[in-house]
């Protein structure tokens, strides 16, 4: 689907704000092991937390392509920084759309105004790809649902209070029994853990919580079992969509910066870039995110036509992942020593195309999925 002009200006505005508001501050937010909050608002203003929020609800309704758009310039910016911002944008649309009004109403409006964080908590201590095997426990009781158990390496944790929550209802029963939850973290019962310390990617929140005796109310259920393991899959190719987009993204910003420092540097009397050696790593790097952009859009394309996108999806997170993880360390080297420093961003994005190899399903599980849809 062809992005409307609006979409257009939207993705042009975020990448000035990832130019000039997340690429200079990254470095900083990666050295406190933070949250890049003053980005936030910046992004909030802009309306980047509102995307496929429904009008009304005070969205902007945009298509898919559209968030896959954005997703790819801010993190041209910071990987952290984009998973952070559309982790909270995703849990309000999906309250938007699929919550009890008065339920909707209590969130919605403090998470598209960037006062609320929100995450998606499926990942566990003791489960990760296999999530049907979750026992974080959800038992009836008198008003709502009783919940006790453990989530772990969850987006923003170290900070959302607004939480997507997948629990297991009759232990044993597989995905069968799993229920999806709206979690306040500011009543009792919410146990917050210390945010994880990490190789890097810090602005990404990670972290887990406990849930000690969490009262749900019966309004806050927001899927019964048997249909909450589809729902929670049901985001997924739309989710596998964009983390593809943004390792492009990271990649394009590489070339860029290597592209500029090519003409600058001399060696041997000349520019870097006059050295055919040296070029010819660009041209594969450019060759091969040319490639996945194409992926990419033909993803987008088939979400925003309601039509099959597993195949597509998989595909384009599997290749953009391992395309920037070969590209990032190939561009690194093309910049002598100078690209270690932190004020380029080769560590961090080669971290955050790490993270995207486990983020909504891992390259092994992206293999299953494509080799289940060749044989359906
Ligand atoms: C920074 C970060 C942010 C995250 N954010 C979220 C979030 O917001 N919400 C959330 O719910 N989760 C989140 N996750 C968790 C992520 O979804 C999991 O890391 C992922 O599902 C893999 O689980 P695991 O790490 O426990 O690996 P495991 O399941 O323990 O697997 C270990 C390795 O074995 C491979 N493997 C597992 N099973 C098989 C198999 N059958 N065949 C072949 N290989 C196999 C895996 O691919 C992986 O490489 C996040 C993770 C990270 C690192």
């Amino acid at each position: 689907m062809p992005l409307t002009d609006a979409e257009t200006t939207l993705i042009a505005q975020a990448t000035t704000l990832s130019r000039e508001v997340i690429t200079p501050q990254a470095a900083r937010w990666e050295r406190e092991r933070r949250i890049g909050h003053e980005a936030l608002a910046a992004a909030v203003a802009l309306g980047l937390t509102r995307l496929q929020v429904p009008a009304s609800h005070g969205g902007l309704d945009t298509s898919f392509s559209c968030k896959a758009g954005v997703a790819e310039v801010l993190a041209a910016g910071d990987f952290g920084f984009t998973m952070s911002l559309i982790n909270t944008h995703n849990v309000a649309a999906h309250l938007a759309r699929t919550a009890a009004p008065a339920v909707a109403a209590r969130y919605v409006p403090d998470l598209i105004a960037g006062a609320r964080l929100g995450c998606t908590a499926l990942t566990e201590p003791g489960a990760g790809s296999d999530f049907a095997a979750i026992t974080t426990r959800a038992a009836r009781c008198d008003g709502g649902w009783r919940l006790d158990g453990a989530k772990a390496w969850i987006t923003n944790a170290a900070e959302a209070d607004v939480v997507l929550l997948y629990a297991q209802t009759e232990p044993g029963s597989g995905g069968r029994g799993i229920a999806g939850f709206v979690v306040d973290g500011r009543r009792a019962g919410f146990v917050r853990e210390p945010a994880f310390a990490l190789g890097g990617q810090h602005s990404i929140g990670t972290g887990g919580f406990r849930l000690e005796g969490y009262i749900a109310q019966d309004d806050e259920l927001l899927y019964p079992p048997g249909r909450a393991f589809k729902a929670a899959l049901g985001s997924i190719n739309g989710a596998r969509t964009y983390i593809a987009a943004m390792c492009n993204g990271m990649v394009g910003e590489a070339l860029r910066v290597v592209r500029t420092y090519g003409q600058q540097r001399q060696a041997f009397g000349r520019p870097l870039a006059g050295h055919q050696g040296w070029r010819w790593r660009l041209a594969e790097a450019a060759s091969e995110l040319a490639a996945c952009r194409l992926m990419v859009a033909n993803a987008a394309a088939l979400i925003d036509a309601g039509q099959d996108a597993q195949l597509a999806a998989a595909q384009a997170k599997l290749l953009a992942t391992r395309m920037a993880e070969r590209q990032l360390p190939v561009l690194a080297q093309a910049m002598g020593a100078e690209g270690l420093r932190e004020q380029h961003p080769f560590a961090r994005h080669l971290m955050g195309a790490r993270v995207a190899g486990f983020v909504d399903g891992s390259t092994e599980m992206l293999l299953e999925r494509i080799c289940a849809v060749m044989h359906d």
